[in-house]
């Protein structure tokens, strides 16, 4: 605690306006930031700009890092977070929170780029706002979500703009497959977007009756990068394990759908629960001759049920399970995740730790097929 006064001396947090800091700051460091809680946000030199000594970021980008909906008409955009809804008419040019206008309009305009003060997006859509000076960061938070002091944050801010001199990881260390079950959903597009910003690719297990609900979904995650696995069309096991015949006739048919959306062709398949007990030894032999492979997993995060307050629990379940894996000496390790809101706010957290621990995480390799089932039947 005492630090922590410490620091809050050397910290000027405005409360009404951030204010430029003087040129005693190295030059190099000029670049203004957005955080929300521990992790400072992408964005380019120019999309942080100091007007009228406010602070203002793209409405729009913004929006979707403090996963808020927003849609857009032709006439007006409408940002909703925590029960305010934010709407720019382009006509008029007014702002209104909750139907009501912003006299003080707070919308800029910026070569067709709708900005707004940081402070007046963040506050209005429940999260305090604070300016840390020497790192000309403005910090969004809530008290609710888990986060450092901004002491500790200003620390880890600091040490990460070292130069490096962390040795390389070493060569040892096993590779790790991230997989997302059960979608294409509205949350699919928040995980396309975070392994974009960490460039990582992964592994997607769609399911076929909701790929026909988001074609284009399941396009962009192939144009991605990530590998699209086979989960089932119907993903219902009263219908898919009642014969083999049922079984492989499902993984065929999203197989083909998959195929006409994209022109990849998916030899990956998950059973939907797992393959024990549902995936009888007559179905492993028609995957197999099928040319099928079949992976489950070696870390359950239980992500599905944990509420998303409680997202801390997901990335623990990974650090734990990846940790007891890599001790029994497991050289590939799946990790076992779904397309849900709170798996998404754990997910750079997962990353982050996944790379600073030296994991290089990779997605499926069908020309490197490695053996994960629980039965450990080779050749599939
Ligand atoms: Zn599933």
């Amino acid at each position: 605690m005492r630090m922590n006064h410490f620091f809050l001396c050397i910290l000027i947090i405005t409360t009404t306006i951030f204010s430029l800091p003087t040129q005693s700051k190295a030059a190099t460091d000029s670049q203004r930031n957005i955080a929300l809680h521990d992790r400072t946000l992408s964005f380019q030199e120019d999309e942080v700009r100091l007007v009228n000594s406010q602070m203002i970021v793209p409405l729009e980008k913004m929006a979707r890092y403090l996963y808020a909906d927003i849609v857009k008409t032709a006439d007006q955009i409408l940002v909703t977070k925590n029960n305010t809804s934010i709407s720019y008419h382009y006509r008029t040019k007014e702002t209104k929170v909750n139907g009501i206008t912003e006299i003080a309009n707070p919308v800029i305009v910026i070569d067709d780029v709708l900005f707004m003060p940081i402070r007046f997006l963040g506050e209005s859509t429940g999260f305090k706002v604070d300016y840390l000076t020497n790192i000309l960061t403005a910090r969004l938070y809530t008290d609710t979500y888990p986060h450092l002091s901004h002491s500790e944050f200003i620390k880890k801010v600091t040490k990460e703009k070292q130069p490096i001199q962390k040795p390389s990881p070493p060569s040892d260390q096993p590779t790790v497959y991230l997989t997302f079950d059960d979608g294409p959903n509205r949350y699919t597009s928040d995980n396309l977007r975070i392994l974009k910003e960490y460039n990582v690719k992964a592994t997607f297990f769609f399911v076929g009756s909701q790929i026909n609900h988001f074609k284009s979904l399941t396009s962009q995650t192939f144009q991605d990068g990530h590998y699209l696995g086979l989960h089932s069309m119907t993903h219902n096991r009263n219908k898919l394990y009642v014969s083999s015949k049922a079984f492989l006739g499902e993984m065929r048919t999203e197989a083909e759908l998959i195929k006409n959306l994209t022109g990849h062709t998916s030899v990956l398949v998950r059973a939907p629960y797992g393959s024990s007990p549902y995936v009888t030894p007559a179905m492993r032999d028609a995957l197999k001759s099928g040319g099928y492979k079949l992976w489950d997993w070696d870390v359950d995060t239980v992500d599905w049920k944990i509420n998303d307050a409680e997202y801390q629990e997901i990335i623990n379940n990974v650090k734990k399970g990846v940790e007891k894996a890599r001790l029994a000496k497991d050289q590939h390790i799946v990790i076992l995740l779904h397309d849900r809101s709170q798996t998404t706010k754990a997910l750079p957290a997962i990353i982050e730790w996944l790379q600073k621990s030296g994991y290089s995480i990779q997605p499926y390799n069908p020309n490197q097929h490695v053996t994960q089932n629980f039965g450990n039947h080779s050749g599939i």
